[in-house]
């Protein structure tokens, strides 16, 4: 019996929505993708991450100043100037921007120009953190922890919740196992689970489950399948060149063709995924 009250669904019977913008909205009949790179990099990386995408059923840019990585050594993320970035490529393309926050202290700097803070996975169980999210006026993306179970996870939505902020989207991002070959196990079955415990949206990244470019568009088209709200996905206009996360990255048209062949498969589960001025590609994209 799991203990959350403001998280599960006999608090509220209806599906919430959590409005990014005023053109976009999670939670809702329409299928929501937000797409970009692991890292920010520079202007014009993020600017032909953009560019591309504005044209095609993508609804959110993605990329992250603050990096949580593995090795101290490794590129630590732009900061403030990442977060600059951020703020032009939205006012260029109209597209709302999601990206990381790791610390109490920069939850400020973030949300002045974000429009969804997100929680990473090492980050899911940092109840101070989720505490002092609890108190600001901006949507929040919460991660499944590495090794989460589905009643920490609901908890740690709790923990957002009951400190004041009703605005959270549930992300499954996969979770560790024995097998070493896709990066973590994309936990579909959670997906479901959630969507009947809950009424807050429920996206998926198949990029950090994966860990593999070739295997993200068919999860990605499962996780419509089963019900997810949106999906969250990593692309890079050159993806061998990513300074994080390259193996996992789309190339900007492979990501392209993979939003579009979402589309009948939202339909099929009686969802929408509009948005996007530019013409069906000829050939979608294997990715
Ligand atoms: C990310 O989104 O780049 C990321 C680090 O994700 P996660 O916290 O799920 O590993
Ligand atoms: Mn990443």
């Amino acid at each position: 019996m799991i203990d959350a009250k403001l998280a599960s669904k006999t608090h509220s019977a209806q599906h919430t929505q959590i409005r990014l913008s005023d053109a976009v909205s999670i939670g809702g009949s329409e299928i929501v993708v937000i797409g970009g790179p692991c890292t920010v990099e520079s202007l014009d990386q993020m600017e032909q991450v953009a560019h591309h995408l504005s044209t095609t059923p993508v609804h959110a840019l993605r990329g992250g100043v603050y990096k949580p990585r593995t090795s101290p050594y490794a590129f630590q993320g732009m900061g403030i100037e990442g977060l600059q970035i951020l703020a032009e490529v939205r006012r260029q393309s109209g597209l709302p921007v999601v990206t990381e926050v790791m610390s109490i202290a920069q939850i400020e700097p973030v949300a002045a120009y974000a429009d969804m803070l997100q929680i990473g996975s090492r980050n899911m169980q940092n109840f101070e953190l989720l505490k002092a999210l609890g108190q600001v006026n901006k949507p929040v993306l919460l991660k499944r922890g590495l090794s989460a179970t589905i009643e920490e996870f609901i908890m740690a939505a709790e923990y957002i919740l009951s400190h004041g902020n009703s605005q959270v989207v549930l992300c499954e991002r996969g979770i560790r196992s024995f097998d070493s070959y896709t990066r973590n196990v994309l936990d579909l079955g959670a997906v479901v689970a959630l969507r009947q415990l809950t009424h807050l949206p429920v996206i998926v990244d198949p990029s950090h489950a994966a860990g593999k470019r070739e295997l993200v568009a068919d999860l990605a088209r499962a996780a419509i399948a089963c019900g997810a709200d949106g999906l969250i996905i990593e692309c890079h206009p050159e993806p061998e060149k990513s300074v994080s996360d390259a193996r996992q990255a789309l190339s900007l048209e492979d990501m392209a063709g993979l939003v579009y062949s979402l589309q009948p498969i939202a339909t099929a589960v009686g969802r929408r995924l509009n948005g996007g001025v530019a013409e069906k590609p000829a050939l979608a994209i294997a990715c």
